[in-house]
This record gives C-alpha cells, structure tokens and sequence, in this order.
C-alpha cells in the first residue's frame, strides 16, 4: 500500500501530525507498534490530560531550545488551542496558565484526535511495530516486526522517547534515525522523583506537604521550584521535586554531588513562629509539636533532625533548640543520591540532535522526505503542559513541512510518473 505519508508512532504527535496533514487532502498511514493509539495521552495529567500551558515560553524547555522557540512561534498555545477546539475540544485555563480540555479528561483528547483522524481519512495499522525504515527512489518504506509493508512519500517517525515503558516507551525511534545518519544526543530522566537515602524519610511515605524545594551543589542554589512535595518509599516526589530530576541528574552526572533543601515554611520568619508557638503551648511534647505547620509524621522527622527527643515540652526549649528545629523547619537538607529511571519517569532528556534537521518544518537535513516530531528529539520540556505542547508544534510543524514538500513535488513530478501517484 502507498500513501503520501507514513507517520510512525500514533502518540500524541504523531495523531496530531495525521489528523493535520489528512484534513488538507493527503493520504496518510499511522503506524503503530501497540494495539490502540495514544496510551500515553491516557495517562496525562494525572487522567485529565494537561495540553498545554498558556505561558509557554522557551525558558521552560531544556535541549534544543531554540528549536522549541521556533516551534512557539509558529504554533503558540492559543494556536494549539484552537486546532483542539476544530476537533471539539474546548479548552480551559487554570490559575497558572495550565491548559486542559473543557471535559477534564484526557480520554476526550484521545477520541477527538481519533475520530478526527477517522473522519479525515487517515489509515490506523495498529500492531504494526516499525522494524526498519529503508529510503527507496521515491519515498520510504516502512517494514513492521512482522514483514508487514507501508509506503511513503514521505515519512514522519514520533516514536516518542524512553520515559514510561509500561504506556510503550521503547526508543525505537532513535535506532531507526541513527540507521539514517541522525545523531543522537544521551538521553535520561527527566520529571521524576529524587531518590533520597532512605533512612532520612523512613515513615513518611505517602505524606505531602507545600514547600518551596531548592537542588543544591554545594552552596550553589541550581533550581528552586514551590509547591506540593510528596514522600516516597525512596524519597522525594510531586511535581515540585520531579521539576529537579532533570538538574539533578545532569549534576550528577558531571560528578557533583547535590542535596535538596526543603522549606517548609517561606515566606515567613520560622524562627519567630517556633517561638510564640512554645510560649502558648509549653506542655506540648515535640512529638505534637510542629503537627499543623506540617502533617505530624513529618514534623516528627524534623524534630529528630534537629536531634531533639519527641518526648521534651516545648516549654523547656532553649533558644538554640528553637533555632535548631525552625533550622529544619525551614531547610531540610537532605542528600539527593539519585534521581528514579526511565520507568518511573514522565519525560526524556535528550534525543535525536536537532542539528540534523530545519526547526521550520522538522525536515531532516540527512534524508531529504524524512521528518521527526515530539519527545523522539532533544527537546524536554518542563511539567505544566510544556510537553504536550512541543510534542504538538513540532508535529503541526511538521505536518506544514511534509504538506509544502508534496506539494512541491506534485508541480515537478511528470504526469506519467510511476512514482505513487494519488
Ligand atoms: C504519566 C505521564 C503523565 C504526563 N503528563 C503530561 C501532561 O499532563 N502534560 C504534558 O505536557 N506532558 C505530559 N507528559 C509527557 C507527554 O505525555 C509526552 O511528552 C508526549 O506524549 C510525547 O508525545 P510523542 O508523540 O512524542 O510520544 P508518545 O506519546 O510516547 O507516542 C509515541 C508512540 O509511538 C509508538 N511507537 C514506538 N515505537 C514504535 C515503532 N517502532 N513502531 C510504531 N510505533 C511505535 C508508541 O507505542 C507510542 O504510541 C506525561 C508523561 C507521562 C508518562
């Protein structure tokens, strides 16, 4: 079978790519290794599907920024949001710009960009896992695990990064973009939890609090992030911690060491606050203590920090013990001894170089008809919906691109070519 596009990997990318480029009249074939599209969509933002983020901007991307901005600037998220709301997804924004479908669930998202790419003609192979992808004279043929065969004009690979395995992360992509000559830049986690010695959050699994968490090397603030941390088993998550992973790592991996400081009481004079505290409630144990700043298992962490028994009353506190324990009320340090892997990650850092291609319209610079989109290249974004929104632009970018090459080649190519026609 031949078509004008074989687009590669029906995630979020490549359902946008397909819908985008069958709408204008193309005849395209979405491959995909999994037996439904757009697991992964499923599972964003925490089942509501965070699309994008109205304050996007490239200081929220890491990796090839400057393909990111070339991206924003040709489809910002209003943009975006208005290819969503042509397939009946109305959006909405909350406080911080965060942009969701109008229903608050990803599933929309998924059946929108399905039916979209249904009514629009687009050919669905799911089970179709992309072994090797071949230039030929006029296109390029796909070949499945299987010996299954698709023909292209042009190709398109979103295959998606190594983050989440279990929703069908594989990095097939990168092996199939390396046979064609693209570089490939290290790749590791990005968005995912701190791995913390073990002993230092013992108990507290489970439990969240509002902080503001700063990566530290040495003395060196790296990032700062504030919002809701939650403990794990092996140490620290929620997305103010997961928004470090990506520091932390690259810390790490140049052979520093790096430590979180947790504050959980900014904004305010936490010395001060511990005192009026033990001057109202002098018979209260330590083990109650700080329970009201902070859930009460935590607070009890903090007061054995600050090597102080939780059976002492509050009222017998010196100053230094006060200082002590609002020292760990409001910076926590504990050492960060890893960042959690591919499995447990929501993005990948690093990818295809996009060196090897022109930011304008995602075209490969090494096999001319070649085009790649979404979280295969270098290019991660932040949490927030900055993710979502890459993987869109750079696939409506792409979409453009293939458009304007078929295009082109349909006003120079013969009329009794034999080079699929349609
Ligand atoms: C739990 C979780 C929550 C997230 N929440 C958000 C959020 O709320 N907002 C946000 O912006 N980002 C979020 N992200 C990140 C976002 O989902 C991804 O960045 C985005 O899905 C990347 O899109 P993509 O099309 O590049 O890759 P994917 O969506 O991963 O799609 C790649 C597709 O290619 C297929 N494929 C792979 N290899 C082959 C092959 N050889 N042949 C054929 N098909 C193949 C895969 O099966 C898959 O369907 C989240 C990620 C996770 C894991």
């Amino acid at each position: 079978m031949q078509y004008d596009a074989i687009i590669i990997g029906g995630g979020a990318s490549g359902l946008i790519a397909a819908c985008a480029l069958a709408r204008g009249g193309r005849r395209v074939a979405l491959l995909e290794r999994q037996d439904r599209v757009g697991r992964k969509l499923l599972s964003t933002g925490n089942g509501r599907c965070n699309l994008t983020n109205l304050n996007a901007g490239a200081g929220d991307y890491h990796g090839a920024r400057q393909a990111a901005q070339a991206a924003l600037r040709a489809w910002p998220p209003r943009k975006v949001m208005g290819f969503f709301e042509a397939l009946g997804i109305p959006c909405v924004a909350d406080e911080a710009g965060r942009v969701y479908p109008m229903s608050r669930q990803a599933a929309s998202v998924l059946d929108a960009l399905r039916l979209g790419c249904d009514e629009a003609g687009v050919e669905t192979r799911t089970g179709f896992p992309v072994a090797s992808l071949r230039q030929t004279g006029g296109g390029f043929e796909a070949v499945s695990e299987g010996g299954d065969r698709a023909f292209g004009r042009c190709a398109l690979i979103c295959t998606g990064g190594l983050a989440a395995p279990k929703l069908g992360a594989r990095g097939d992509g990168y092996r199939l973009l390396e046979r064609l000559g693209h570089r490939i830049t290290p790749r590791f986690p990005a968005i995912a939890a701190l791995i913390t010695p073990p002993e230092a959050v013992r108990g507290l699994k489970g439990i969240r609090a509002e902080a503001e968490i700063a990566l530290l090397s040495g003395n060196e603030i790296l990032r700062r992030e504030r919002g809701e941390i939650l403990f794990a088993d092996s140490g620290v998550s929620g997305i103010a911690a997961m928004q470090l992973a990506r520091r932390a790592n690259e810390t790490r991996m140049a052979g520093e060491p790096c430590a979180v400081r947790l504050n959980f009481a900014p904004d305010m004079d936490g010395a001060a606050l511990l005192r009026r505290r033990a001057e109202n409630l002098p018979l209260r144990s330590l083990d109650d203590f700080l329970n009201g700043i902070v859930p009460r298992r935590l607070g009890q962490t903090l007061v054995r920090a600050a090597g102080l028994p939780l059976n002492m009353k509050a009222g017998t506190l010196t100053a230094r013990q006060l200082e002590a324990l609002a020292g760990r009320l409001a910076g926590w340090t504990l050492p960060v001894t890893g960042v959690q892997g591919f499995d447990q990650a929501q993005v990948t850092a690093g990818g295809a170089s996009l060196k090897d291609f022109d930011v304008r319209t995602m075209a490969s610079l090494r096999a001319p008809g070649l085009f790649a989109a979404g979280e295969v290249l270098d290019v991660d974004g932040d949490c927030g919906g900055f993710n979502l929104q890459w993987a869109a632009s750079s696939a409506l970018l792409a979409a453009q691109g293939m458009e304007a090459l078929l295009g082109n080649e349909d006003i120079e190519r013969p009329e009794n070519s034999t080079v699929c026609c349609f």
